[in-house]
C-alpha cells in the first residue's frame, strides 16, 4: 500500500498513537474515521484513506468504490445519529495532499448554513471566542463518537469500532 514518510497522515496511520484512541470512531479496511475538532457540527469526522493518494482516481478501480462506499457508510452513520439538516461533504486535500473526506453535518440554525464551513473555520483562526463556539459540541465527544460507533456496529459497518 503506498505510503509517504513526509505525509502527516501517512505517519499518523503508521503510529498506533497517532490520533487519540478517543478520537477514532470506525477501523475501515479501507480508512480511518476520527471525529473532527469542530463539534459545533455535531458528529463532525474526517475519513483518511488508508493509503497515501493525493486524487480519488489515483486509487484502484477496487479500492476507490471501497473507499467511496466507507464514506457513505459513515455519512449515513453520522445522518442516522444527528439528523442534520445538510451533510456537506469535502474532498479538498489542499492543506494535507492525502486523500481524506470531511463529513460536516449543517444544522438549520446555524447562522452560516448557506457558505461552506471554512468561512467560519477562517474566522476562529483570529477569534479564540469564535474557536471556542465551534469547537463546542451540544454533547459531549465521547459520547458522540460513542453514538456513532454503536450505530456503525448496529449497521455491520465493515471493519471495527476503535476501543478507547
Ligand atoms: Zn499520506
Amino acid at each position: 500500500m503506498a505510503s509517504d514518510p513526509d505525509c502527516p497522515f501517512c505517519r499518523k496511520l503508521a503510529d498506533p498513537a497517532g490520533w487519540a484512541a478517543e478520537d477514532v470512531v470506525w477501523e475501515f479496511p479501507h480508512s480511518v474515521a476520527v471525529l473532527g475538532p469542530w463539534q459545533f457540527y455535531t458528529g463532525y469526522c474526517v475519513l483518511v484513506c488508508r493509503e497515501h493518494a493525493t486524487e480519488l482516481h489515483h486509487l484502484d478501480g477496487s479500492t476507490r468504490v471501497a473507499y467511496l462506499k466507507e464514506m457513505a457508510t459513515l455519512a449515513e452513520a453520522i445522518g442516522g445519529c444527528f439528523r442534520p439538516h445538510k451533510l456537506n461533504y469535502e474532498l479538498l486535500g489542499n492543506q494535507v495532499p492525502h486523500l481524506h473526506w470531511h463529513l460536516f453535518p449543517r444544522s438549520i440554525d446555524d447562522p452560516d448554513r448557506l457558505r461552506p464551513v471554512w468561512f467560519a473555520l477562517e474566522k476562529a483562526d483570529a477569534d479564540p471566542a469564535e474557536k471556542t463556539r465551534l469547537e463546542t459540541a451540544r454533547a459531549h465527544r465521547t459520547m458522540i463518537a460513542a453514538l456513532l460507533r454503536e450505530r456503525l456496529r448496529a449497521d455491520k459497518a465493515p471493519g471495527e469500532p476503535a476501543t478507547p
